[in-house]
């Protein structure tokens, strides 16, 4: 344990934990609901006029000699869906393609956690990690939640298990846990309430005590601390994507071009969000975009998000010191008709986990904003 100021404690030294994969699921959804046929997936006439419409949309994004390889998913996956009466959550970290022609929902985790618990849809296709399709779950329990790769993992996920929590609040009686949605079922279960980064810091208020167990990621942790009057005691977890960007390479893009406007999130380490103009969550960077029209700005998250804050906004240029999350990529649009072909991968939790960790996500969204 190092204890590094008055209100931050930070616990655990870096130890690489691996990733832990889901199981297959059962296919009881597929049993139940039958197979479809795999649509044509050929590029003709039809096609492009049908996703015409679409194509305007990510026009900037996507090269005209690239459109063919996505439109006829597109089309195939836009009446499966009704078909299907299903819909698609995209995290703004989901490619383009993705985000702006197959998703009826876009935004960050809270958003998509919203979202989900207000659709009339009987299946929900996450665009997104693991653990958000779990989160989907836990607030639709009684409908049919499909992550299109189990793969699509996150390191901070993997940092931490509901074991160690248990641990922790044996260390720390009554002292109340705080857990980033990035967290597995299990994780969420042992806390009292989950938090994204667009709420951290009002989540970790909103207990009125003066300490708090801040999990899992560490420089998300430092970020509420220094917005906080409350002592946080933080975990040693990290985002392999943000923790990469540093500061020297901010400053270095900024002395080339001095009116640059840098958005960080709260998960890259401090260095970094001390050379930011504006630290925040990604639906904030968003809104910090679309209200300010900066001339040059540049994102420092996940690489993607650039691309999908773009199309709304064409007059400003973006700065891209590009780092792709590798678990968000595993999601593309052949494994998304797959999904709703086939109904794989679907997510199943253990209902005692499941009741537990519901609790936690539902306290974080009955929040008022
Ligand atoms: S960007 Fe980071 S926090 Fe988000 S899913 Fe990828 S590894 Fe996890």
């Amino acid at each position: 344990m190092t204890s590094l100021a008055p209100q931050f404690e930070l616990l655990r030294p870096p130890v690489a934990r691996q990733a832990i994969v889901p199981r297959p699921s059962k296919g009881a959804a597929a049993r139940r609901l039958g197979v479809l046929p795999m649509p044509k997936l050929e590029w003709n006439a039809e096609v492009e006029r049908a996703t015409a419409h679409l194509y305007e949309k990510v026009k900037q994004v996507i090269p005209p000699v690239e459109w063919p390889f996505f439109a006829p998913y597109v089309k195939a996956i836009n009446e499966l869906k009704k078909k299907r009466n299903a819909v698609i959550l995209a995290h703004n970290y989901q490619t383009p393609e993705i985000y702006n022609c197959v998703a009826d929902f876009v935004g960050d985790s809270l958003q998509l956690a919203r979202e989900a618990a207000k659709t009339k849809a009987d299946i929900i296709v996450q665009g997104g990690v693991h653990f958000m399709a779990e989160t989907s779950k836990l607030l639709n329990p009684d409908k049919v939640v499909l992550i299109p790769d189990l793969l699509a993992g996150c390191s901070l996920a993997a940092s931490i298990t509901g074991e160690d929590v248990r641990l922790l609040r044996e260390r720390f009686p009554g002292v109340p846990v705080v857990s980033y949605v990035n967290t597995s079922a299990e994780v969420k279960a042992e806390s009292d309430i989950c938090c994204t980064s667009s709420n951290a810091v009002q989540v970790v208020e909103s207990f009125g005590v003066d300490r708090v167990i801040f999990l899992p990621d560490e420089y998300l942790a430092r970020w509420v601390a220094n917005n906080t009057k409350v002592k946080i005691i933080a975990w040693k977890g990290h985002c392999e994507v943000h923790e990469r960007f540093t500061g020297a390479e901010l400053r270095k893009l900024r002395e080339g071009d001095a009116g640059l406007q840098i958005l960080a999130h709260p998960e890259c380490p401090p260095d970094v969000l001390e050379e930011a103009d504006f630290t925040g969550s990604t639906s904030a960077m968003s809104n910090w975009v679309r209200t300010k029209q900066p001339k040059r700005v540049v994102l420092v998250t996940e690489c993607s998000m650039a691309d999908n804050v773009q199309t709304e906004n064409p007059n400003v240029e973006f700065v891209r010191p590009c780092n792709l999350c590798p678990y968000m990529k595993r999601i593309t649009l052949p494994k998304i008709l797959d999904s709703l072909v086939y109904l794989r991968e679907e997510v199943e939790i253990d209902p005692a986990i499941a009741a537990r960790a519901r609790r936690a996500v539902e306290r974080m969204v009955r929040l008022k904003h």
